[in-house]
């Protein structure tokens, strides 16, 4: 059934009309998909101009070039600068408040009102109409990191950033549901006029602004008009290419996406990438009360002004759930770097006149159940060595923990190096923390450990 995004996009954007009900969709839709559709010729030395989209080239990569050109012969006066840089705010909010987080994600209800605001905003940054836009990020999110993903970032920093608009894709994005922005009247109206919208918003207003309101005509068009243009459509790319490449992944680390300050600077919050690629659906990137999110704060006090409501959060309980697991990740790697004391399994159990028997010709004593081989430490011991000589042979378990001297977990973790065998029934019940060293008494085990070892 045709659709009214099916007319070509202004700026040459075609919306992909491919629509496949989710229960159409086979489990392995990716292979199934990958394997059967048929795939654009690579990009030769023969083929490749007929391979670029020459209108997103001259507007995402010659435009800026001859802003910058412009810019540099024409001064910014201060009221074009805070002109400039209230103006790129607002239209970045269009992107980010707007097309991403209300359109593609759904993140909270805005009144008509903000709606068509944001709808007029997001095209002055020139990035195709909400249908389009949206209709892409879902997919990205849908199958990110696969060959599904429109900007898939194993492609490259280029590629995830730019390259995926000035060359034709050799894949259209896998299928995405759009049927409610189908339905939703701001959108087809913006979609409608997009092209109108989109100069007068990009162009007209902020050189209008300038030159009605300080005289600044030229200023106003290069300034608050072509280089903001240039910066707000980076800074959206940025989300695609360094917030899938730059920084840590506090809350899974399956695929790509990132979280960093850094990129959160560059693209009014969206950097904290992780945890969006985790929780699409929150209407917060940037989690942390502290993290930098204007767009999370100018949502904050939309609410609070009345034109957007059911802002939605993930739970505290799950989001931590999902911080905790990586830490446990970064701690059981650090775990595993380290080495630990022989296993019971797999030291031999030796009896009583046994251990007798060799400690005469080898420094052995006995601890909590556990013989252990001293003779690299006599003169490492803060206690003097005599203390050990004359207790080789011996089971100086009540010695050890306090009878003598309440040793430190420190001494406790390093003598449990030093076991080389168990004594049969030696070992005491019911005092796992002499059994067991004190680093140990915490562990990080797998789920698939704990399985097999029956608990
Ligand atoms: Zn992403
Ligand atoms: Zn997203």
């Amino acid at each position: 059934m045709a659709s009214k995004f099916d007319a070509p996009l202004p700026v040459a954007i075609e919306f992909d009309p491919d629509q496949i009900p989710t229960e159409a969709v086979p489990e392995n839709f990716v292979s199934y998909t990958l394997k059967h559709q048929e795939a654009r010729p690579p990009v030769t030395w023969s083929n490749w101009y007929r391979e670029i989209h020459w209108p997103y080239l001259f507007i995402f990569c010659v435009l800026p070039m001859l802003a910058f050109i412009a810019a540099w012969s024409t001064p910014l006066r201060l009221e074009t600068a805070i002109w400039f840089f209230i103006y790129i705010h607002l239209t970045g909010f269009g992107i980010t408040a707007g097309y991403h987080r209300l359109w593609t994600h759904r993140a909270y209800k805005a009144t008509k009102a903000l709606e068509y605001t944001l709808a007029i905003l997001g095209a002055g940054v020139v990035q195709g109409s909400i249908a389009w836009w949206a209709r892409a990020h879902r997919a990205h999110h849908r199958y990110t990191d696969t060959d599904l993903d429109p900007y898939k970032a194993h492609k490259g920093l280029f590629y995830a950033h730019i390259g995926w608009l000035i060359v034709k894709p050799r894949r259209k994005p896998g299928p995405a549901d759009v049927n409610d922005l189908r339905s939703n009247p701001v959108v087809i109206w913006q979609h409608k006029y997009y092209l109108r919208i989109a100069f007068i918003m990009a162009i007209v207003v902020p050189t209008a602004v300038s030159g009605y309101g300080w005289g600044d005509w030229r200023g106003g068009f290069v300034w608050a008009g072509l280089i903001r243009l240039a910066v707000g459509q980076h800074s959206t790319f940025c989300v695609n290419s360094i917030c899938h490449w730059l920084g840590d992944k506090p809350y899974d680390d399956k695929l790509t996406p990132t979280d960093s300050l850094f990129s959160a600077l560059l693209t009014l919050g969206e950097g904290y990438h992780n945890y969006h690629h985790q929780f699409p659906m929150d209407y917060r990137s940037g989690y942390k009360w502290h993290q930098y999110d204007p767009t999370k704060w100018f949502l904050w006090i939309c609410e609070k002004l009345g034109f957007a409501t059911h802002l939605k959060t993930f739970s505290d309980n799950e989001v931590q759930k999902g911080e905790l697991t990586m830490q446990l990740k970064h701690l059981r790697h650090k775990q595993e770097a380290l080495s630990w004391p022989a296993e019971k399994s797999d030291l031999p159990v030796t009896t009583w006149e046994d251990y007798q028997r060799q400690a005469e010709s080898r420094a052995l004593i006995c601890i909590a159940g556990f013989i252990h081989d001293i003779s690299d430490f006599f003169d490492k011991h803060p206690g003097g060595p005599h203390l050990l000589k004359k207790n080789i042979g011996k089971d100086v378990t009540t010695a050890f923990f306090g009878g003598l001297y309440d040793h430190s977990h420190a001494a406790h973790n390093l003598l449990a190096m030093k076991r080389v065998g168990i004594l049969l029934g030696g070992a005491p019940h019911g005092l796992e923390e002499r059994v067991v060293p004190p680093s140990q008494h915490l562990r990080i085990t797998r789920h698939a450990e704990l399985a097999g070892s029956g608990l």
